[in-house]
């Protein structure tokens, strides 16, 4: 069993990088704006994360996977990311990504930024378009909290050694589990619960506290 010095698991969409993916995949369809608002009522906690990403992922249906191109160009990582992930890895530690949104992004930006792990969402797609539904079981609060425990235990950390970064109401549970929860650039009722608030919107500023 490969044996790291910590581990690190930070959100995706909001605190990997800058967008929110599905916000982006919207726009694609003409829907950014409405799907973003129901973004954010999700990411504060106001309503049920599966039964909210199941609504915006159907106004997603019809998008051509070609239109994904378009996506990707448009992703901003966030500022200190690269700087953060070298730190990590320099220190002996595994840098790991759980998101909400999806794998036809993520498997693209994860490599890019060097992320040793990451999981995600899977969306449907039928003749090259979209079908406006997820595959397999939704990554949601309590999905994000047990990726964070079976790398844990895959890489031999304690969870006590273990980061959670993160800026939604579905990262709490994964903040909850890890050694320390960080709050990033976050949404007030993640802010509330939290063990440390980072921010605005340099995650170099993570290095400091990373063991
Ligand atoms: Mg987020």
């Amino acid at each position: 069993m490969p044996v790291a010095r910590f581990l690190v698991v930070f959100d995706a969409d909001s605190t990997l990088i800058r967008n929110e993916v599905i916000e982006l995949i919207a726009d694609e369809a003409g829907r950014g704006a409405e799907v973003a608002a129901a973004t954010e009522a999700a990411m504060r906690g106001e309503v049920d994360f599966a039964t909210s990403l199941r609504s915006r992922v159907e106004q997603l249906r019809g998008v051509p996977v070609s239109g994904f191109a378009r996506v990707l160009e448009r992703i901003e990582p966030t500022p200190g990311v690269r700087e953060l992930i070298a730190a990590i890895h320099e220190r002996g530690g595994i840098a790991a990504v759980v998101s909400g949104g999806f794998h036809e992004i993520l498997d693209t930006v994860a490599p890019s930024l060097d992320v040793d792990v990451w999981r995600a969402n899977r969306l449907s797609v039928e003749n090259g378009v979209l079908s406006g539904v997820v595959d397999g079981v939704i990554v949601d609060a309590a999905g994000k909290a047990a990726a964070l425990r079976e790398w844990a235990a895959q890489y031999g950390v304690p969870l006590s050694r273990t980061i959670a970064i993160g800026d939604g109401a579905n990262d709490l549970q994964m903040m909850d589990a890890a050694g320390l929860g960080l709050a990033f650039n976050a949404k007030p009722a993640v802010r509330a619960q939290a063990d440390l608030v980072v921010g605005p919107v340099d995650l170099a500023e993570v290095i400091a506290l990373l063991p």
